[in-house]
């Protein structure tokens, strides 16, 4: 252990079993501003029975509680009130509004005031604190500052007082030169970016492994915490591979993983409390070792749009023994997003857990899958049709495909239908990879 490595080492190392009682007076006092203040709340908790602090009681009571859906918070925003009626103070009290993408075409509103995003950086700086991030890091980062939460990371960098150097997204030659030209030892990306830009410097002859990189930082996806895709991502770039996660609406960079890379730290101590669901039936899962859930937030201290029990839709294995850093808190690795789940033959199949088996072939493979339903909505029939996209220079050799066939029958209890295809026939993306193309969907 080396405490020195730790940003805050009182909260960081305290024992995670104090963290509930801890956080009981926070929550407590969270939920009778929600009581007065939230006109989403007031309703939504009214409707349920829930008037008073009292029938809210303490956080050992929150399962009694509704969650709260993404889709409830849209439904809630009118002209009159654009970001929803979870928004408390007035808008001049806002200090930033970020955007999502939105898939619905319209965006989703994060509204943050200074206070808050004061405590966004906090915690931020905890997860790349984690991941070794440090002051005299020479660091690239490859995210947007625009309109996205991705940005609060930026603010992060300055307070952990390394050299940033901001490239901006797709940008793959100036990303490059970066690298070549000002030696930069740290790069934060996406893991599918990642993959992409070792792609890139093979075709033009870069050694990336005898470069200046020793850590990429990546987020905005599951992938990097794939084991056969992290050893990829490790020797191309001849760097340490770490994660890290968040989710827009409670706090960015809630999560990370610290140099052991056993799965990511909990960095939102006393900001956030989380709990682990079943997402069928939305009973509690009891975190202990191996433990497999949606996590669902709660906010502790988040003035501008609080929420309560929100539903992350982030599937997770939990890992709570002692881990040799010092950080107390329980370790997550994410398993696919729960809007990701296809249950073929009453079996939960994730389309990540799929890429992480097929890519146990690299080189064979390149790392880059579709899966393909025929039918549209969760629930498929065998077989369910994967496309795998095979290595550079590598040949279409059947037996792969039954081969990778037979593992995935094998790990996951689903039975599927591989078809491989050309390196490169499969689109990339620079931020986020889709691995359910529903095209051929009827
Ligand atoms: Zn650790």
């Amino acid at each position: 252990m080396n405490p020195a490595a730790i940003v805050d080492p009182e909260v960081e190392a305290r024992p995670w079993g104090e963290q509930q009682r801890a956080d009981d007076p926070a929550y407590r006092r969270q939920a009778a501003r929600l009581l007065a203040d939230s006109h989403f709340y007031k309703a939504k908790l009214g409707a349920a029975g829930i008037h008073t602090p009292a029938d809210v009681s303490g956080l050992d009571a929150i399962a009694q509680l509704p969650f709260t859906e993404k889709d409830e918070l849209r439904a809630s925003r009118t002209p009159d009130e654009p970001i929803g009626t979870h928004l408390i103070p007035p808008l001049s009290e806002i200090s930033r509004i970020f955007s999502t993408s939105g898939t619905t075409g319209t965006p989703s509103y994060v509204p943050l005031t200074r206070d808050d995003l004061a405590d966004w950086i906090a915690v931020s700086r905890r997860s790349y604190g984690a991941s070794g991030v440090t002051a005299g890091n020479r660091l690239v980062s490859t995210y947007g500052a625009g309109p996205f939460v991705a940005g609060v990371p930026l603010d992060t960098f300055n307070a952990l007082g390394v050299t940033h150097i901001p490239v901006g997204s797709g940008n793959t030659d100036r990303l490059v030169a970066a690298v070549q030209l000002l030696k930069a030892d740290t790069i934060a990306l996406t893991p599918s970016y990642a993959l992409h830009v070792a792609e890139w410097c093979v075709a033009r002859g870069i050694d990336l492994a005898a470069c200046s990189v020793q850590r990429l930082l990546v987020a905005g996806e599951p992938g990097g915490g794939e084991p056969a895709t992290r050893k990829r991502l490790e020797e191309a770039w001849g760097a340490d591979v770490t994660e890290a996660m968040g989710i827009g609406d409670i706090c960015v960079s809630l999560w990370g993983e610290c140099r052991e890379k056993q799965g990511m730290h909990f960095s939102g101590r006393g900001f956030v409390h989380f709990e682990l669901i079943d997402p069928q039936t939305g009973t509690p899962v009891e975190m202990k070792e191996g433990a497999t859930g949606e996590l669902v937030y709660t906010h502790l201290r988040h003035r501008a749009a609080p929420l309560l029990r929100f539903r992350s839709r982030d599937h997770v294995v939990v890992w709570t023994s002692p881990c040799p850093c010092g950080r107390t808190s329980p370790r997550v690795r994410c398993i696919g997003r729960t809007d990701d789940m296809l249950i073929v033959r009453a079996v939960n199949v994730f389309p990540t857990a799929i890429r992480a088996l097929v890519n146990e072939f690299s080189p064979a493979v390149s790392g880059v899958i579709a899966v393909r339903p025929r039918a549209k909505g969760f629930r498929q029939d065998p077989p369910l049709p994967v496309i795998v996209e095979v290595g550079e220079d590598q040949p279409f050799d059947p037996a792969l495909a039954e081969h990778i066939r037979t593992r995935l029958r094998d790990a996951l209890s689903v039975t599927t239908e591989i078809t491989l295809v050309a390196h490169g026939s499969l689109p990339r993306t620079s931020y986020k990879s889709h691995l359910v193309d529903w095209s051929q969907a009827v």
